[in-house]
């Protein structure tokens, strides 16, 4: 996608701070971190939101969580403990319509989350 912020990174043309990566993910810090440790874990496939997602991107989708964990063991946070969340629709506070698993650890976390 052409006009899609996450597509732009995944091809190069704006950096990013990758810190992980593999055929299916790429995985980066944000811009404007919300914990010490907040990384977005993004799939090479653009699909803009949990609703567009497809049977044929089961795989894919498990593979953004399996990505959460290796990289939650690389800070870690396996033990500490850490939040992983998917914002759904501007409603739910989604920005970017490129879905992205939020990585966030480091601090405590409150719940019901905000
Ligand atoms: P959303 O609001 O869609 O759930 O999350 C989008 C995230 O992307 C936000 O946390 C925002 O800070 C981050 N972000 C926006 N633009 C950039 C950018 O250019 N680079 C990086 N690394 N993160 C970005
Ligand atoms: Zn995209």
């Amino acid at each position: 996608m052409s006009d899609c912020l996450f597509c732009k990174i995944l091809d190069g043309e704006i950096p990013a701070d990758v810190i992980y990566e593999n055929d299916t993910v790429l995985a980066f810090r944000d811009i404007n971190p919300q914990a010490p440790t907040h990384v977005l874990i993004i799939p090479r496939q653009h699909v803009g939101t949990i609703n567009d997602i497809e049977a044929e991107h089961e795989m894919m989708v498990g593979r953004l969580f399996s990505a959460a964990k290796a990289i939650a063991a690389e800070e870690g946070l396996s033990e500490k403990g850490y939040r992983v969340v998917m914002n759904c629709g501007e409603g739910a506070g989604q920005s970017v319509f490129h879905i992205h698993l939020h990585l966030l650890g480091g601090r405590g976390f409150d719940w019901p989350p905000g």
